[in-house]
């Protein structure tokens, strides 16, 4: 992925020293993987589901084996003091966002909207959020109440670690699906689904969040196509890296994976064929309306 020397973000927060400790994920624990996907936004009618998010943050089952941790090597060295890599890191994801931001506006005023950006705020260990305590252990998130995207950077190292999945483009997609739970948000679609699954079975419910969830891969790909179209960032065996990505957090993978563990929110994120599935519709189309999620019958 060519991203550098693109403009970069200033809504990036960054409280990595304010961290409730113990970066990193722990031994076994699995992250909150819906969160991991690919991207975003979706149709002016349809979004996300806070109650998804709030889950996953309020330290259901998924914040549990709050490790233990899992010192970084070199956690002696005090409130973290970035790396290079990590510098290079935040740079990235400045200017990641930034991207998003660029694409999002456009599309928004193109539908006669306005788009506000999001806040990205990188944390470390745990972090106090409008939807709750945030934890490492949930993997990214956002939270509709405060309209900020929360990443611990070490999501990465396990990205690659545990699901073998690298390159810059998967973890640009992470952000753009973070992202796309914000659209879905600026459009009203969170909160429709979140009042619709007050009336729902916890079956029907779930079913819902997985619409949810694909919504965000696919507007992620939409993001990616308008991304690419204005500044050239894909380069070859990209969108195959975050395909894989796709495959390797797909709930039926992920539950193969992770067999023995309780993955709280394993059936809400859809298979890794419906993520694979879903991404590309969107970066293929670049079409927000292509990616409604909740009309169509087979996802
Ligand atoms: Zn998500």
């Amino acid at each position: 992925m060519k991203w550098e020397g693109n403009r970069e973000s200033d809504n990036v927060e960054d409280a990595r020293n304010e961290g409730g400790g113990g970066g990193g994920f722990g031994g076994g624990r699995s992250i909150g993987l819906g969160t991991i996907a690919i991207a975003l936004v979706a149709s002016y009618f349809f979004g996300i589901s806070p109650t998804t998010v709030i889950s996953l943050l309020s330290g259901g089952p998924v914040s549990q084996p709050q490790q233990q941790s899992q010192q970084a090597p070199g956690g002696a060295r005090g409130p973290n003091h970035a790396a290079p890599a990590q510098d290079r890191q935040t740079k990235f994801v400045r200017t990641v966002l930034a991207d998003t931001e660029d694409v999002w506006t456009q599309i928004f005023r193109a539908n006669g909207k306005t788009y506000a950006a999001p806040t990205l705020k990188l944390f470390s260990g745990s972090t106090q959020t409008a939807c709750g305590t945030g934890q490492t252990a949930s993997g990214p998130f956002y939270c509709p109440g405060d309209r900020k995207v929360y990443i611990d950077l070490s999501f990465y190292q396990l990205m690659q670690q545990r699901f073998h999945v690298s390159g810059e483009f998967a973890q640009a997609y992470v952000i753009a699906h973070e992202v796309g739970h914000h659209v879905q948000n600026l459009m009203g679609i969170m909160d429709k689904v979140h009042s619709a699954e007050r009336q729902m079975s916890k079956a029907q419910a779930n079913a819902m969040s997985v619409r949810l969830e694909l919504q965000a891969d696919c507007l992620a790909g939409v993001w990616a196509f308008h991304a690419n179209q204005a500044r050239s960032i894909l380069e070859q065996g990209d969108v195959e890296g975050a395909l894989n990505a796709a495959t390797a957090i797909g709930d039926d993978a992920l539950q193969k994976q992770e067999q023995g563990y309780v993955v709280p929110d394993s059936f809400t994120h859809g298979t890794s064929a419906q993520r694979v599935r879903w991404f590309k519709q969107g970066i293929s189309s670049g079409e927000v309306k292509s990616c409604n999620t909740f009309e169509v019958k087979t996802l």
